[in-house]
């Protein structure tokens, strides 16, 4: 049962990993293809071929860090890294609570530290070379420093509570760490903005000025407060523009990058403002949660059941069943489930694009939604030719030709 275990796993990983290098393979390919007649407009000859560049540069970089990820893991799995390192806890740690918090920590630590090489050099060279850098040395460094630190007192937090129930009823732990994940989840939703967004970033009311007068006027039709709106410092990290909606109920907020005042008309940002209220008025924050509820509950369901198997912690090279070999093994045994979730999710999701989109239409913000979503592309050089398969297994946003036909 051990080695049947262990072999699904490596033909899942190697499975998975192939996938993806296909997806990437037909996303190059793809995007040199000609462009619509809509999509002309965004890059003058000059911009498309820095766009390009840009796009295979990422491309390029995306094959190496998952090629050596992909290799690191494999070796781990197949050689008993992981239980090599449980054995190294052990020698030190022997609780039915700490050692597998200890082992996961180790784990988050050592793959965060090998991964910052990548990251530095995705930031310090690759976005400082196509100019969307904003990030200093020393910002990197603290913003490791407050990842850190909000991994150790949230994710140990909650890693703590889910083992201990654990170790207090094996029968009824699916549902009781359920319980406790949905209450956790619930409660971010609604005070992320408030709790971690501040930790990275600066979020101020909306100033006086033109574009406020502009968004009471939207607001005022749809009912929506202005004291919800905000708008974020993204300029401390990239020049890159975004906005986003979040929260539920009275803890609703929708979010404007600084970056987008500078590059978007008046209009244009109520436009987008306009497509985010859209998402607050279609409740998605609401319908996601919801979904993810049962989902969940299977998802514990199926892992009460698995961590009680000795075989579980034998396929990484263990003896008996212990919480985090089984977990681990647990976590890419139901990776092919979750794949296909996700793309249900990312299926609902551009479903949910579509709706905020034909929101702000119905307002009279058709055309200003459009040219400025031509602008957030253009200003990020956004790839404006994504293959249909890798748009259907990884876009949570229909494209942009997709949603510009859809609003004409
Ligand atoms: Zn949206």
């Amino acid at each position: 049962m051990a080695q049947l275990l262990f072999i699904i796993i490596i033909v899942i990983l190697v499975a998975d990993f192939g996938l993806e290098r296909c997806l990437a393979y037909l996303n190059i390919k793809q995007s040199g293809k000609e462009l619509p007649s809509v999509l002309r407009d965004i890059y003058d000859p000059e911009k498309y071929l820095r766009q390009q560049n840009y796009f295979r540069t990422n491309s390029r970089f995306g094959m190496l860090t998952s090629s050596f990820s992909f290799i690191v893991v494999l070796i781990m799995f197949a050689f008993g890294g992981f239980s090599w390192v449980d054995g190294l806890v052990q020698q030190y740690i022997q609780s039915p609570v700490w050692t597998p918090i200890i082992f996961f920590g180790v784990l988050y630590f050592a793959n965060d530290i090998i991964s910052i090489p990548f990251e530095w050099y995705d930031t310090f060279v690759i976005e400082q070379k196509f100019g969307f850098n904003k990030v200093t040395p020393k910002l990197f460094v603290l913003d490791k420093l407050k990842g850190y630190g909000m991994t150790l007192v949230l994710g140990g937090g909650i890693l703590f509570v889910i083992i201990w129930i654990y170790t207090l009823t094996p029968t009824y732990f699916w549902l009781l760490a359920w319980a406790v994940i949905t209450a956790f989840s619930l409660f971010m939703t609604m005070f992320y903005s408030q709790i971690i967004v501040p930790l990275f970033n600066k979020q101020t009311p909306l100033g006086e000025g033109e574009l406020r007068t502009e968004i009471e006027k939207f607001a005022a039709k749809t009912g929506f407060k202005l004291d919800n709106i905000f708008v974020i410092d993204g300029s401390k990290r990239s020049t890159k523009a975004n906005a986003y909606f979040s929260g539920l109920g009275s803890k609703k907020r929708i979010v404007l990058y600084d970056t987008l005042m500078d590059k978007m008309t008046v209009q244009e940002i109520v436009a987008v403002l306009a497509h985010e209220v859209g998402h607050y008025k279609h409740k998605h924050t609401l319908i996601n949660f919801l979904i993810t509820m049962p989902y969940t509950l299977l998802l514990f369901f199926a892992f009460g059941f698995i961590l009680q198997s000795d075989a579980f912690a034998q396929a990484l090279g263990g003896t008996v069943a212990s919480f985090h070999l089984n977990a681990l093994a647990f976590s890419i045994l139901y990776s092919p489930i979750s794949l296909v979730l996700d793309i249900a999710m990312n299926v609902l999701s551009r479903k949910f694009e579509y709706q905020a989109d034909a929101f702000a239409a119905r307002y009279g913000y058709a055309p200003e939604l459009q040219s400025g979503l031509k602008k957030l592309t253009a200003t990020s050089l956004g790839n404006l030719m994504p293959h249909p398969l890798y748009v259907f297994f990884h876009y949570s946003h229909p494209t942009l030709y997709q949603r510009i036909t859809k609003l004409s």
